[in-house]
């Protein structure tokens, strides 16, 4: 299997109702529900009329969580402040209310500032396992159509934004049409938004804690990891975020195969070797 490559990166313009607003704290106004999470009620509109044709062309798409739809600035501290410190370590940086902080460990996932995501915005959804083949074949060939576009290529292909402010494509105003979907009021459609827990993706209990990767971990690091050991010939299973059986023993064969010893974890020498963990 070879790897896709592509390259569609837009700006992202934002809707004129997020002038003002601090990123984090968007009023629930603003937010619409999706299925699996909420998002900015225009990147919600584009959103599900781009689902809606996924599905008709027999794609699934949902969210990695509804941490990884709107995140709200507590949510994204808190993560934060699990994988990054104000102490010097030599690992790489990021800038958080003028000071520098450091990756408490180079094999976590990285994560934006908080107040600086484009989850902030509610602009951005993880898609879960977007790197699947077919899947990640049907988002490149529409998600323009709708309005998204990545931000990271290749190495995020989860993480789409919404680009195109209030100027929604044809196929997303058409959808925003049938579907009477308009600017909400304020103070408006705060009922009809469920509570989501709204903690990233990574530290919950079976979630990929963005350090090993052990079975029963899931998450976007797993389904590269199931990509990267596919492409090895190690692993002839679904590309699906799961770290059950077949990721398992693809693991262990991997290992045994470089001498690494025994046991179904992904530690930090094979992360290395497949590319997996900035
Ligand atoms: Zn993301």
């Amino acid at each position: 299997m070879s790897k896709v490559e592509w390259d569609i990166v837009v700006p992202v313009k934002q809707p004129a109702d997020l002038k003002g607003v601090k990123p984090g704290k968007l009023p629930e106004s603003l937010l619409r529900a999706v299925k699996g999470g909420k998002l900015h009620w225009l990147a919600a509109a584009a959103w599900e009329a781009m689902v809606e044709a996924a599905k008709a062309d027999g794609v699934e798409l949902k969210p990695v969580s509804a941490g990884d739809t709107y995140r709200s600035y507590e949510s994204q501290l808190a993560v934060f402040k699990q994988r990054y410190t104000p102490n010097p370590n030599g690992n790489s940086t990021r800038t958080f209310e003028g000071k520098k902080w450091y990756k408490k460990d180079p094999k976590f996932a990285s994560l934006a500032a908080p107040g600086t995501s484009q989850h902030n915005t509610g602009l951005a959804v993880d898609v879960h396992t977007a790197g699947e083949p077919k899947r990640l074949k049907w988002l490149i060939a529409n998600v323009r159509k709708f309005g998204f576009s990545w931000e990271v290529v290749p190495e995020e292909p989860w993480h789409l934004r919404y680009t195109e402010g209030d100027n929604p494509p044809a196929a997303v105003a058409e959808y925003m049409a049938k579907n009477n979907i308009q600017k909400p009021a304020a103070g408006a459609n705060t009922a009809s938004v469920p509570a989501a827990p709204s903690a990233p993706s990574a530290p919950a209990a079976g979630k990929d804690d963005g350090g090993d990767l052990d079975p029963g971990d899931s998450g976007p690091r797993v389904t590269k990891l199931q990509e990267e050991l596919a492409e090895r010939g190690f692993y002839k299973g679904k590309f699906d975020g799961d770290f059950g059986p077949k990721t398992k023993a693809a693991v262990i064969a991997y290992k045994e195969s470089k001498g690494y010893g025994s046991g179904g974890k992904a530690g930090k020498r094979v992360l290395d070797d497949l590319g997996i963990g900035l």
